[in-house]
């Protein structure tokens, strides 16, 4: 793998333009650099991005080559500098030094601990669903019945991520 593709697969285009200063909406827009709008039209995808409006666009690599005026192996050598990514052209693999690469790590663990819980959470929820119809105890029902509104009350707090 070169260094191009290393970049590419290390650097998602979300954190390349929130790191360079662009604001991503919800739907996953950019205002486009390349042309003047006041509607955002650059769709921002996992590792490139597309500008419907004048049909610009790129991956890490060669979106920051165009928006700096840049060669290609610039740009690869500005993003390697910014992110601390500590690659070279006879050290195309990231070492663990990176405190980019940590972070991002860190945030992939994080991420996964969440979706585990929101499962379980949901396997809970279906569960106890269920349940409280068949149950006869009152007490318990009363339990159940606390447990489910403490449930809805999380999955109204958190979404899916
Ligand atoms: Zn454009």
């Amino acid at each position: 793998m070169n260094i191009y593709e290393t970049i590419k697969q290390l650097v998602p285009m979300r954190d390349l333009l929130e790191h360079y200063g662009f604001e991503i909406n919800r739907a996953g827009f950019i205002n486009c650099p390349f042309h003047t709008e006041d509607t955002p039209s650059m769709k921002v995808y996992e590792s490139s991005c597309y500008c419907f409006g004048c049909g610009a666009g790129g991956d890490a690599v060669s979106f920051t080559a165009k928006l700096f005026n840049l060669r290609n192996s610039q740009a690869a050598l500005k993003i390697n500098n910014e992110f601390g990514l500590n690659l070279s052209s006879s050290r195309t693999v990231p070492t663990a030094n990176s405190p980019y690469l940590r972070e991002q790590a860190k945030k992939k663990t994080e991420l996964e601990k969440y979706r585990k819980e929101y499962n379980q959470k949901t396997t809970e929820f279906r569960e106890l669903f269920c349940g409280i119809k068949k149950e006869a105890d009152p007490w318990k029902m009363a339990e159940m019945q606390s447990r489910l509104d403490y449930l809805e009350y999380w999955f109204g707090e958190n979404e899916w991520r």
